[in-house]
This record gives C-alpha cells, structure tokens and sequence, in this order.
C-alpha cells in the first residue's frame, strides 16, 4: 500500500526534491530524491517521537544502560517497529526506506540507547524470512507492538570475526534439542524476550559452516541465564550483555529454519545490517556536521566567531563534501537494497566507508569545539564515543575489506 504510493508520489517529486549537498541542513525533511512526501509524513513523525519520547530521558538511561520497556510499547504504537516486515506477518508491511527513516532519525536524535533497528530489521527478518507460521504468529506480532525484545547472538567470547568457530551447541534428544555455551557482546541482551542462538548443530560437517543452526531461545526457559550488562565507552543506554546457556531444553519448534542452514541464512541477512550500519553512520555525521556548524557560528575567539577563520570554513567544507559523497552513495544503496538488487560486497564497501568516515566526522567535529567538546554534556561528546563501535561490530572494517577483496580477485 505505502509501497505503491510512494513510487507514484516519487516519480512527480524526485525532480523538484533538492539532494542533501544543496538542503539548508543535512538534516531537512522534504531532500532526496529517493524518498517522497509520503516518506517526509512519517520522518515527521518519527522525528517528533525521538524529541519527545526518547531525547528527554536519555541522560536517565544511560545511568541505567537501558531503555525502559514503556518506551518499546510507545514505539510499537506509533508504528517504528518491524516496518519492513510484510502485513500478512503480522508486520507494518511498509517499503525498506520507512524503514530508514527510523535509523536515521535515531542518529539525528544522537540518542544510541533504543535498539530498535537491531530488533527491527536484523533480528525480525530471520523470522519473518526462515521461521514457520506458528512461529511468524507467534512472535511477529509481539515483536511490532514492542512487547518481546529480540536480540541476536552470535558472538562469543572466542568467536567474533570467524563465526565459524562458535562452540554453541544443541544436541539433539529425542524431539527436543539441549543447549549448552555462552555468548557475548549481544545487544538488546539484558532486556530480550528472544534470542536467535547461532548454535552448532552438527560437529562432524564438512565444514563448521555446514553444521550450524539457528534457535529461538526465549526469556524464563530454564538454563538460560543473562550474565552482567556490559560496561562500554560508548553506547551508554544501549544493553549489552552476555547469555549462557546451561542444558537449556529447546522443543522442536524453537529450531529456525531448517537444521544445519544457518550459516546460509546468516550470510543472506548480514548485508541488511552492514547497510543499515552504514545509513547511521552517515545520517550521524550529518548531525555532527550540523551540531559543530552551530557551534563555530556561536563561539567567540579573537573577537570573531571561530566560523570567521579560513581554517575552519576549510575544514567544514571538507567535512560537508565527504559527508555528501557519502550519503549521495548511500541513497544509490538504500535505493538498490529496496529494489533487492544490493549485492553483499557493496553492502561491505558502505559499511566499512561509511562508518570510517563516521569517525573521521567525529574526531575533526570533536576538535572544532575545543576543550567543550571533550565534555559529556555536550551531544559532540557523545557522538564520538557511540561513533567508535561502528567499525568493530556487524563484522569488523578489515573483514569488510577480505569480503570486498573476495569479490574482486574472483571477477576475472
Ligand atoms: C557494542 C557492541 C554490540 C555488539 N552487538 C552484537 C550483537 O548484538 N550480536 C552479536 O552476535 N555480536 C555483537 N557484537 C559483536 C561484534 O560483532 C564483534 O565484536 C565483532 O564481530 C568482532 O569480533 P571480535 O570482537 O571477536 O574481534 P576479533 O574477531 O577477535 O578481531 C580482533 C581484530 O582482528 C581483526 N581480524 C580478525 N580476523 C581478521 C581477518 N581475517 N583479517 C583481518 N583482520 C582480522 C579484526 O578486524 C579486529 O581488528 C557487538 C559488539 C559490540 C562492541
């Protein structure tokens, strides 16, 4: 329904929609030629969500390092969760770029605590995607309105970058199947209702990657314990955990999917989670850039606004161009990935691009606020510490590259 709207509304108004480079802020409603005024009503909304919902409690929830559950419920209500997923899931059965709207007016927001787009569009997918009616009903639903939180764990304490070493294991007993490891590094852990378990299902495969599953664990199944909420640098209200697993007694239905296909369906999801990361990375530096505008035109030094030095105009010129290479970039990539055309080497390459320059824009952003930036009361501060993660998870850059790499050594 959005869909089709939108395409009719997008080829009148992609003529007349200015694109960032040429927008008053990086950060106005109504640019770009890839979304239409359908998708300007929604960010409208969204944005309002973010300013009255979220941006007043942050400061709250990062002493916590969590979200509260009433904020998910809101979310839910006001249609921010699950937007790709189709109606007949029990999703919103909006267009990927809806979807978009959400990562990116998080980032304008500056606030990294929700892990909405974690839940939404990397952990629903897998069972929307791979999982079975009851399943879908059960689940799906729950997950839209914000009441079951999901996370995904596939890292742990010795298998990061080389998913294949994951020790996890189910094994099988009668029907049900028993798990036994632990994870960690899992967003949304502290406070999920389900988790999608990377599990090795079958030790003797030819390769790891061909004896992997994937399992719905569920919060309260005996075994399954939340350890610690992380300490991080950054991310303060983000809940990152560790989980374990002791004989956790899964019945058939918990398994996702077919046995053994899990490393498939992980390699077909990844390349949504490395663009989502890349659109925050550059929806981020658009806020960063915007915020240090602000700043150098306010600021006084040598009886002159610090936005008066050449040096400084030089380097904000610098800052806006790359931003916008990357976002002109970015909006080919959201535009391909709606259309299903996104192959997963260019999702690589937007991700390790993007959320570099993320933290290039970050530290240069930094800089241009003085000793002012380096104070946590100041959104800069917080903007460069919650930047640094983004090139370590959802696979790290140097993976990124080897993936990029493959690609191209294996073209001629
Ligand atoms: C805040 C946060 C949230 C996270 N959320 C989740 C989550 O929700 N679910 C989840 O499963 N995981 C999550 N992760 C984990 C994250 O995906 C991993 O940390 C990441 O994949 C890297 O794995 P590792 O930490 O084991 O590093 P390692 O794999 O030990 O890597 C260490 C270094 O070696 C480099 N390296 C490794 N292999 C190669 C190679 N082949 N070539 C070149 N360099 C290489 C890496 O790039 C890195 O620089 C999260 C992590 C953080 C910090």
């Amino acid at each position: 329904m959005q869909h089709s709207q939108a395409q009719q509304h997008g080829k009148h108004a992609a003529s007349t929609r200015p694109e960032t480079a040429s927008a008053k802020s990086l950060m106005d409603i109504g640019t770009r030629r890839i979304f239409t005024e359908d998708h300007d009503l929604f960010r409208q909304n969204v944005r309002r969500f973010f300013q009255e919902e979220v941006i007043p409690h942050h400061n709250e929830w990062e002493k916590a390092g969590q979200v509260s559950r009433e904020l998910w419920e809101k979310a839910g209500e006001q249609g921010l969760l699950g937007v790709v997923i189709p109606e007949e899931h029990g999703g919103i059965g909006g267009d990927l770029l809806s979807a978009a709207v959400v990562w990116e007016e998080q980032m304008y927001s500056n606030c990294s605590g929700p892990g909405f787009a974690l839940h939404s569009e990397i952990v629903m997918p897998y069972i929307s995607n791979y999982g079975n009616k009851e399943q879908i009903d059960r689940f799906i639903p729950q997950m839209v309105a914000g009441k079951c939180i999901g996370a995904i764990a596939m890292t742990e304490p010795g298998a990061g970058s080389d998913l294949q070493g994951v020790r996890t294991y189910a094994k099988k007993d009668g029907s049900d199947w028993i798990l036994n490891g632990n994870k960690v590094f899992i967003t949304n852990g502290w406070m999920s209702d389900l988790v999608v378990v990377v599990t090795v299902t079958n030790r003797e495969a030819k390769t790891a990657a061909h004896g992997i599953s994937l399992f719905l664990v569920e919060n309260g199944m005996k075994g399954f314990h939340k350890g610690r909420k992380l300490e991080k640098i950054g991310l303060k209200a983000q809940d990152t955990a560790e989980l374990f697993f002791e004989d956790v007694r899964l019945p058939a239905n918990a398994l996702l999917g077919e046995v053994n296909k899990g490393f498939y369906y992980l390699m077909n999801e990844l390349p949504q989670e490395r663009l989502m990361i890349a659109d925050m990375a550059i929806s981020s530096s658009e806020f960063m850039f915007e915020e240090t505008r602000n700043y150098v035109l306010q600021r006084k030094a040598f009886g002159k606004t610090v936005a008066h030095l050449q040096t400084v105009q030089h380097k904000l010129a610098e800052l806006k161009t790359e931003i916008c290479v990357g976002r002109a970039f970015l909006d080919s990539c959201l535009q391909l990935h709606a259309e299903k055309r996104l192959d997963s080497s260019t999702a690589s390459m937007a991700k390790f691009w993007a959320s570099d320059l993320q933290n290039k824009v970050a530290s240069q952003c930094l800089q241009l606020h003085g000793g002012w930036g380096y104070m946590w009361e100041y959104p800069i501060a917080k903007a460069f510490v919650d930047s640094r993660v983004q090139p370590i998870y959802g696979g790290t850059n140097e993976i990124m590259k080897e993936l990029i790499a493959r690609n191209i050594v294996s073209q001629k």
